[in-house]
């Protein structure tokens, strides 16, 4: 099969209507979302648009459905998982190739990122027959207390176009696990991924109306209506800081059970101490996974001043050799950005950074007349209030400051509205644990540029967020602790 049969296949095999009930239906509007490759700009797929009643559609759905999924032993739920897992995994190279046409990553990324999400419905199968409550003695002798968990019940799940399948399986992992049916809104931009993820959910077993998808051009206008209903018990977001605060305020409502996965601009801290290519190979990472459009993306490298110059220069030779391109093609380390606006707030950030003093080191322009490129850039003398170390830049671009006392470089690390993970270079385990203790984020990593793990609770603080997703944690956010208490 030709390469562009291939892709046309892939996509064509997708279902592009609403998944309500069960059922694939079009949207009450009758009208259609054109989704775009990043890479050229070009339409790939349309999908269904839904309104208002559409998405109070699928929340009756979930609602209808969750009492007797509640009721499905634990055991059935987590193989459901299983297979689910399985069949991901069966399917990783058609599932990859969709993702980078609907979102631009390169291959090998869009394989790394299956696995990831898979992870989840691996890791949360095993969790479903582990959920307990306990017994207990009152202190006075005279009664039991026993506990016992129960799904919190219907969930509505919002999720950002940069993990178009692992934000979803983050967040329907624990609720299938944990015996919650759902609705869930993918991002306009990348939808594909979760309507093959319902697919395969389906031949999974999954019962009709435990998990519903829409997508929608007035995001806002639907989900309010969803989140603002009394059916609806549990809101998850991952996305932006603005409209996360905006969701807040509405899940106040009907006082939502509510997780928060928000913005990050996390600190990159190489100490005097650090092994050194080490270091560079976990900035790398850190920076260049997804193009730099991760909430996890290292957003500011503060390097101690001893070795700044070598590390600087260590890492404007890795960034300047890679190469950028169409994810699709072989040898491409760097995709587009997703959209236009993306690529122009990336090229105002470097330009208003050099505008005001730093040195191009690496990059610092687009690539390209077609598609929305962004060369590998590193920068160094950044100035204290350039605008690309306190917002999230969400591109291919690494700013170098330095600093000289652990101080400074704590002080500086925290200095941002953001709390969701830092990572840190240095040999000294004293150090490394003072660091970690120091630091206003929900995550850190030590000597290693990627801390995202299904077995760890993946979440932030401050403007982050709250709220915590994988590991043990994970499934606690979908389950409400009940407390029975008996007269002997
Ligand atoms: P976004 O604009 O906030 O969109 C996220 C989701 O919210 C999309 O599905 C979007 O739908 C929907 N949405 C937009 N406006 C809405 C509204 N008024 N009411 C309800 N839903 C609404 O964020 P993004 O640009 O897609 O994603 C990038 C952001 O996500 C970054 O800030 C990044 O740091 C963050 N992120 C955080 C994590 C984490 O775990 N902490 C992980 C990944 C990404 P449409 O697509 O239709 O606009």
């Amino acid at each position: 099969m030709s390469t562009t049969t291939r892709e046309s296949a892939v996509v064509g095999a997708v279902r592009t209507d609403l998944f309500i009930g069960g059922q694939w239906r079009p949207g009450t509007g009758g009208h259609t979302i054109a989704v775009d490759d990043p890479a050229t700009g070009e339409v790939i797929a349309h999908i269904a648009d839904a309104t208002v009643a559409d998405g109070l559609a699928a929340l009756e759905a979930a609602h209808a459905a969750a009492p007797s999924w509640a009721a499905t032993p634990p055991r059935e739920r987590g193989e459901i998982l299983r297979r689910a897992f399985e069949m991901i995994m069966d399917r990783i190279d058609d599932l990859a190739l969709l993702m980078t046409l609907e979102m631009g990553k390169p291959l090998d990324q869009a394989r790394g990122e299956v696995i990831y999400g898979a992870e989840f419905f691996r890791w949360f199968s095993e969790e479903a027959v582990r959920i307990s409550g306990r017994y207990a003695v009152a202190p006075n002798g005279a009664t039991r207390l026993m506990t016992m968990k129960q799904p919190v019940g219907p969930c509505l799940f919002i999720t950002p176009w940069n993990f178009p399948l692992a934000m979803g399986t983050r967040k329907i992992g624990p609720a299938v696990a944990s015996g919650c049916t759902m609705v869930v809104k993918p991002a306009t931009q990348t939808p594909l991924s979760m309507y093959a993820l319902a697919q395969i959910m389906t031949e999974a077993g999954l019962p009709d109306g435990v998990l519903n998808v829409i997508t929608t051009s007035h995001a806002g206008q639907v989900m309010e209506p969803i989140i603002r209903d009394p059916r609806l018990r549990k809101l998850s977001f991952t996305g932006s800081t603005e409209i996360g605060k905006r969701l807040v305020e509405q899940s106040a409502e009907q006082l939502l059970r509510v997780s928060m996965e928000l913005g990050g601009n996390a600190p990159f801290l190489v100490f005097a101490d650090a092994d050194l290519p080490a270091a560079v190979d976990g900035a790398m990472l850190a920076k260049m996974r997804n193009m730099g459009e991760a909430c996890t993306a290292a957003n500011r490298f503060l390097v101690h001043a001893s070795v700044a110059p070598e590390f600087t220069a260590r890492l404007a030779e890795r960034m300047g050799a890679l190469t950028v391109g169409r994810g699709t093609e072989a040898g491409v380390d760097v995709g587009p950005l997703v959209d236009a606006p993306s690529q122009a707030k990336v090229g105002e950030l470097v330009d208003q950074a050099v505008g005001a003093g730093a040195r191009v080191l690496a990059g610092g322009s687009t690539v390209g007349e077609k598609g929305y490129f962004y060369a590998p850039t590193v920068l160094a003398d950044v100035p204290a209030d350039a605008r690309l170390l306190h917002e999230e830049i969400f591109g291919p671009v690494a700013p170098v400051t330095t600093f000289t006392t652990d101080d400074e470089a704590l002080a500086l690390a925290n200095a941002s509205e953001y709390g969701l993970v830092a990572y840190a270079y240095t040999r000294d385990l004293n150090r490394a644990i003072r660091v970690s203790e120091g630091l206003d984020t929900g995550m850190v990593g030590i000597n290693q540029g990627i801390v995202s793990n299904p077995a760890a609770p993946f979440g932030g603080v401050k403007h982050s967020g709250f709220g915590r997703e994988g590991g043990a944690e994970g499934i606690e956010e979908f389950l409400e602790t009940k407390y029975v208490g008996i007269a002997l």
